[in-house]
């Protein structure tokens, strides 16, 4: 049985889930536009997919957490329409300001696994606990002269 990657104990569930990650540089772009941005982060983003195992208390915070982050990303939007019906800036300090922090915490909450680099398939992540890390074996070292090209 696999193990919750958050805390090692036995895992009752394991999403599948896609990882993301693109090269920090086209950060850059977001000051030429944030269309621009989502463009070259959608067209040259790194993606893996893998079962993450969970156990129950972590696949509920995990869920609670996402419905928390969508909830405060649709506060955020629908914030500038009220403001804009009230033609008041208040609802951008309460409802889209609280509606910003909610969908960043929950996002960053709501996650699992971090890919720290992405490339061809291949991922490296940080985030698990350090007692699902022990249950991991060890790779074998690779053979000189096998497999290399
Ligand atoms: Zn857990």
């Amino acid at each position: 049985m696999d193990r919750c990657v958050k805390c090692g104990d036995v895992a009752t569930s394991a999403p599948l889930i896609t990882f993301s990650w693109h090269t920090p540089l086209i950060f850059l772009s977001i000051f030429a536009g944030v269309v621009l941005y989502l463009i070259l982060a959608l067209i040259l983003r790194q993606s893996v997919s893998f079962r993450v195992g969970l156990c129950h208390r972590h696949a509920s915070l995990r869920r609670a957490w996402s419905v928390g982050a969508w909830i405060g990303l649709v506060a955020f939007l629908g914030g500038f329409f009220v403001a804009a019906a009230m033609e008041s800036g208040i609802p951008l300090l309460v409802v889209n300001l609280p509606g910003l922090v909610l969908a960043i915490v929950g996002s960053r909450l709501a996650t699992t696994l971090r890919p720290i680099v992405i490339r061809d398939g291949v991922g490296h992540f940080t985030g698990a606990c350090p007692s699902y890390l022990e249950s991991i074996p060890a790779m074998p070292l690779p053979v000189p002269g096998r497999g290399e090209r």
